[in-house]
C-alpha cells in the first residue's frame, strides 16, 4: 500500500533552488535508504517532507496518506504520522527525557498519556534501545554522548509510532555497537503498517537494516535506485559517475 509519493518537487530556500524535480514513492513495509554527495539535498527533503518554513515548495507534489500535504502545518504533518529526527538535536535543559516524550505523545496522539502507563511502555522501549533506566529522568540531551543522542531521537520514533520515520544521518558519529542497537531499534520498528526513510554515507547501518531500496540524492534528484549493491557501488566508485552524467 502507497504511503508516500513525491511527484516533481521543488524547492527553494533563500532563493536558491535546491530540489529540482525529485521523484520517489514509498510503501508500507520499506525501508529506504537516500545516499548522496554533501549539499545535494538530502536534509532539504527531510524538512519539505516535515514543512519546515525556510523552504517553500515551488513545483511538483507530496502525497502522504493519499492526500496532498504540500501546505500542512509542520504539527498536522506529525499527527498525520511523519517524524523526523534531527541530525543536531538540542539540548533542553529541565525538561527530562520522559517528560518530554509523553508530552509528545499526548500531543500527537491528542490523548493524555497517564505517568505510569506511559512508564511501562517507555522502559519497553528502551530496553530494545539498551539504555539505562535512569536515563529517562535526565534532561533532555543535556551533557549526552553522541551515542545517547543518537539513541534517544531512535526512542523518539519508537514511543511517537509514526507511519513514516526520517532519520537524517542518526548514525553519523556513531560506534560500531551503537550503530547496532540503533539499526536493531530501527528494524524492530519497521513493521507492514509503517515505513522508514534512512539518509546516511555509511554502508555499516546498511547490513543490519538489510532496505528494499537505495536511493542516490544528486543535485536535487534522485538520479539512480536499486538495492543494497548500489551503496556498495557507491563505496567503491563515489559519486563522480552521477554528477558527470548530470553536467
Ligand atoms: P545534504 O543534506 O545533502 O548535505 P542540504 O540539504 O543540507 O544537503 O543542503 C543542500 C543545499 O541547500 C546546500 O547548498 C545548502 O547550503 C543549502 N541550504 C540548505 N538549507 C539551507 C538554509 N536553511 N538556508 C540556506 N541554504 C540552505
Ligand atoms: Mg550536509
Ligand atoms: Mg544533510
Amino acid at each position: 500500500k502507497k504511503l508516500l509519493d513525491i511527484k516533481n518537487l521543488h524547492s527553494r530556500v533563500e532563493e536558491a533552488e535546491i530540489l529540482k524535480g525529485l521523484n520517489l514513492q514509498i510503501n508500507k513495509g520499506e525501508i529506504h535508504i537516500i545516499m548522496g554527495p554533501n549539499g545535494a539535498g538530502k536534509s532539504t527533503l527531510a524538512n519539505v517532507l516535515m514543512g519546515h518554513p525556510k523552504h517553500e515548495i515551488t513545483d511538483g507534489e507530496i502525497i502522504f496518506n493519499d492526500e496532498n500535504i504540500n501546505d500542512l502545518e509542520v504539527n498536522k504533518r506529525a499527527k498525520e504520522g511523519l517524524f523526523l529526527s534531527f541530525q543536531y538535536p538540542e539540548e533542553i535543559p529541565g525538561v527530562t527525557v520522559e517528560n518530554f516524550l509523553r508530552t509528545a505523545k499526548s500531543s500527537i496522539t491528542e490523548e493524555k498519556q497517564g505517568i505510569f502507563a506511559f512508564r511501562k511502555i517507555l522502559k519497553e522501549k528502551m530496553e530494545l534501545l539498551e539504555m539505562d533506566e535512569s536515563y529517562a529522568t535526565r534532561y533532555l540531551n543535556q551533557g549526552f554522548s553522541g551515542g545517547e543522542k543518537k539513541k534517544n531521537e531512535i526512542l523518539q520514533m519508537a514511543v511517537l509510532e509514526p507511519k513514516l520515520a526520517i532519520l537524517d544521518e542518526t548514525d553519523s558519529g556513531l560506534d560500531i555497537d551503537a550503530i547496532r542497537i540503533v539499526s536493531k531499534g530501527v528494524k524492530t520498528y519497521s513493521s507492514d503498517d509503517n515505513a522508514i526513510l534512512v539518509i546516511t554515507h555509511y554502508n555499516k547501518i546498511l547490513d543490519y537494516l538489510e532496505p528494499d531500496f537505495v536511493h542516490i540524492l544528486v543535485d536535487g534528484k534522485i538520479v539512480k535506485t536499486g538495492g543494497v549493491e548500489l551503496a556498495h557501488e557507491i563505496e567503491e566508485k563515489g559519486y563522480e559517475e552521477f554528477k558527470r552524467e548530470l553536467s
